[in-house]
């Protein structure tokens, strides 16, 4: 995300050179809230919804001339918005490239906005595997390789083999292929600037049988339903792993499964998923999120850092706000 850049008047501009060259679609003041899975965000000045990459690189190229202020979504499934919103473009794949294509016997190109479960079912069908730890990850296949999302021991990075990317920079759009190493997969992060946006995720994929695939896909989402809290609106886990335990252990020892801050609430099933209990403010969320940080710190000497990506303007935010 360009942090210090403007939106606003900028983003009108960006609408506004669009007209009658896009074939997606564009939502001004849109509520973030409704995009995001954890139900919390105020509003976007503009949310674009390209329909295709000519669509994509038109958007980048208008952003730059402008200098507006932006940022990249997927589903929204990883992401806190505050309250006041972003004032900016949030350039959201998730509707219109979701295009999957098989290049050889192992080699798939998706579309960054094809959501993961889509790509599950595709790759089942075509008898290929190796994704199948992933089932129930709510998010785009863009969203996912950005993350280095991961579960059940196994990350995206163990199959992305490249990435196609657009970025925007002094007024300039570039595009680049980047490879593995320059991806640079970590633990639930990667080398992917905040000013660049994956538009195709290239991935080599397994031989399998269906069945197989189909059964293993079915255990993980058993797991899921057992495990975690999907009744409730949330952003998944929180907090990364510190290393050698897990997140939701720690915080459980601690005492603080059902603490709440308003109507945000450390789930009573998975301690290292913050619940929205039904109209959960971000104030409510990062009040929480510092609280359960505190009590960790003090009661365990581990510092747990965000998995998820809390984004926007804060000024002024607070429940009357
Ligand atoms: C119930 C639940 C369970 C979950 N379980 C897991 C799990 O097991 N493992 C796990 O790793 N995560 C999990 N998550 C978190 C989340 O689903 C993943 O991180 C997912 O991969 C995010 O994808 P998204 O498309 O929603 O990305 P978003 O939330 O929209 O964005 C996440 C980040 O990626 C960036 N981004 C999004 N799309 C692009 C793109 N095309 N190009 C560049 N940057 C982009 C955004 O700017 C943001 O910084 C879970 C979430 C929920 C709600």
């Amino acid at each position: 995300m360009s942090a210090s850049r403007p939106g606003g008047s900028e983003c009108s501009e960006v609408a506004a050179r669009l007209k009658g060259r896009f074939l997606g679609s564009m939502v001004e003041k849109a509520m973030l809230s409704e995009y995001t899975t954890f139900r919390i965000g105020g509003p976007a000045d503009l949310l674009v919804f390209p329909k295709g990459i000519g669509d994509l690189a038109r958007l980048l190229q208008a952003i730059a001339d402008t200098g507006c202020r932006w940022m990249a979504m997927g589903n929204g499934s990883n992401l806190l918005f505050s309250d006041r919103g972003f004032r900016g473009v949030v350039v959201v794949l998730g509707r219109g490239l979701s295009r999957i294509k098989k290049n050889n016997k192992h080699e798939v190109y998706v579309e960054a906005g094809c959501s993961m479960k889509r790509f599950l079912s595709w790759v089942e069908e075509a008898g290929l595997g190796g994704l199948e730890d992933l089932a129930g990850i709510p998010g785009t296949m863009g969203g996912a390789a950005r993350m280095n999302a991961g579960a059940m021991g196994t990350s995206m990075g163990d199959l992305v083999s490249e990435l196609s990317i657009m970025g925007e920079k002094d007024g300039e759009v570039y595009c680049g292929l980047y490879d593995r190493e320059r991806v640079g997969f970590g633990y639930r992060s990667t080398g992917i600037r905040d000013n660049e946006i994956i538009y195709i995720v290239k991935l080599q994929l397994e031989k399998r049988g269906r069945t197989e695939v189909r059964e293993r896909r079915e255990r993980v989402l058993g797991w899921r339903r057992r495990h975690q809290p999907l009744e409730y609106p949330s952003a998944g886990s929180v907090f990364k792993n510190p290393p050698g335990i897990s997140a939701g252990e720690v915080i459980e020892r601690c005492g603080l499964k059902g603490a709440r801050s308003g109507m945000a609430q450390v789930s009573e099933k998975h301690a290292n998923f913050i619940v929205n209990l039904g109209g959960a403010t971000a104030s409510d969320v990062r009040e929480l999120i510092v609280r359960v940080k505190e009590v960790v710190r003090e009661r365990e000497g581990i510092e747990l850092e965000e998995e998820i990506k809390i984004v926007g303007d804060r000024e002024g935010e607070g429940r009357e706000a």
